[in-house]
């Protein structure tokens, strides 16, 4: 186990072999000279990866709950991606949509079938980019008005950010879209008081990813269906995290039995490779017309090939199932821990949040990388684990094992910090 330091500007708590490592501290100087402050400064390098594990510049091994934020459902370099990028970068990788490829037609063939609903589908380059062809469908409708909830999470670009509940990160880029509404997630009733005839479109995570894998009480979706039904709202569900096996099932609105109109995904869908869709059901696939929309690189040969490798070995693999059994082994051995300081565990499938009574997440993020384990940070007291759908029950022991010590430094990192606070 590695010390740990708190930077003072920032208050961000590192581990001390990471702070002194020359390899990422290069790095990262060279990087601030040249790359855009819009993030947060890494505190690691990552060179390579294997499975669930993945290697820093200064040769440390790290298993890896993170994966790239919910999105490397195949964990790192898995052949079968490597090998359907390799033998399709090889034949052809660009064409443009003026031309037909018949890995995007197979793809959307593909995932029509697994939604098991009649769709047509647009393919985008990243969830947010999916987001903004719901919206756009939702302006189709010929209503102007949308829905969103408090704390949502749909993306950084302008339409997507409009119908994000987060008012710190909207703020600064107002006036954004006009007629958009913010309902507190999970309230039914609120939501119908604030739908209408007027309402083009309700956008819902069937569970909240970036607040902290926030389920809505039961029944919620299901309400949202209704009053959507009502007043001829569509149901946009942003799938773009909690989609492809991420919670349990292919889609999580699959297992809450609820139809929706749209359905965004991006994320694990392609394995890394940065692909998004945007998936119109029944009518909702036809509002779009030519010219509409489009994108240059949307549906390339090369993502939707990776896409197909994903969806295969999912199913091939049977991973969703197995997923969710080691979630609920990770998930319950957390509980059991009864580590100090922790209030709960919440999720389902391989996504999960771990809250504290304080904030002490960045604390537990960073005594979870000295002790070689990368977990993620997404609230001052919540922790969230998305690791890759090959996580074995091998791999949940190695990090059960660890939390003791990890919660332990964690409590004094935290402890030293409000001293010198
Ligand atoms: N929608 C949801 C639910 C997300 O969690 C995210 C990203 O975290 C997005 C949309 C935006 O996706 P991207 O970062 O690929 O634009």
């Amino acid at each position: 186990m590695t010390d740990t330091v708190t930077d003072t500007d920032t208050g961000t708590v590192t581990d001390a072999a990471t702070r002194t490592a020359t390899e990422t501290d290069a790095l990262l100087a060279r990087r601030d000279a040249v790359v855009m402050g819009t993030y947060g400064r890494p505190v690691l390098s990552l060179v390579r990866g294997s499975g669930t594990r993945v290697w820093d510049a200064d040769g440390r091994e790290y298993l890896d709950l993170v994966a790239g934020i919910a999105v490397s459902a195949l964990g790192h370099c898995h052949p079968a991606v490597a090998e359907a990028v390799s033998a399709q970068l090889g034949r052809l990788g660009h064409v443009s949509n003026l031309y037909l490829n018949e890995p995007q037609v197979e793809l959307a063939e593909r995932l029509i079938g697994l939604l098991g609903l009649d769709g047509r589908i647009f393919f985008a380059n990243s969830g947010a980019e999916a987001n903004e062809c719901a919206l756009k469908i939702a302006r189709r409708t010929g209503r102007a008005e949308i829905i969103a909830a408090e704390g949502s999470f749909h993306g950084r670009t302008l339409g997507a950010l409009s119908i994000t509940g987060q008012p710190s990160k909207r703020a600064p880029f107002e006036p954004l879209l006009p007629g958009v509404t913010f309902v507190p997630y999970g309230d039914a009733e609120a939501l119908r008081a604030a739908a209408s005839e007027r309402t083009a479109a309700v956008f819902l995570e069937p569970t909240l990813g970036e607040a902290g894998v926030v389920p809505p009480p039961a029944g919620y979706l299901v309400a949202a269906r209704e009053i959507c039904d009502a007043t001829g709202a569509l149901l946009v569900l942003d799938e773009v995290q909690s989609g492809i096996g991420r919670a349990g099932a292919w889609f999580l609105h699959q297992a809450e039995g609820v139809r929706p109109d749209v359905v965004t995904l991006a994320k694990g869908l392609g394995g890394g490779m940065p692909i998004g869709a945007c998936v119109g059901i029944g009518p909702a696939g036809h509002l779009l017309r030519p010219g509409d929309h489009g994108s240059t690189f949307g549906g390339g040969p090369v993502v939707c090939a990776a896409a197909l490798a994903v969806l295969d070995t999912i199913e091939r693999e049977d991973l969703i199932v197995s997923a969710a059994t080691v979630g609920d082994l990770l998930a319950d051995g957390i509980r059991a821990a009864g580590l100090p300081a922790v209030t709960g565990v919440r999720g389902r499938g391989l996504w999960y949040a771990i809250t504290f009574g304080d904030a002490r997440a960045a604390a537990f993020e960073a005594a979870a990388r000295a002790a070689g384990f990368l977990v993620n940070t997404v609230g001052p007291d919540t922790v969230r684990l998305a690791p890759p759908l090959v996580f074995t029950a091998a791999d949940a022991q190695a990090f059960l094992a660890a939390l003791p010590g990890i919660a332990a430094a964690a409590q004094a990192a935290h402890e030293h910090s409000k001293v010198s606070a």
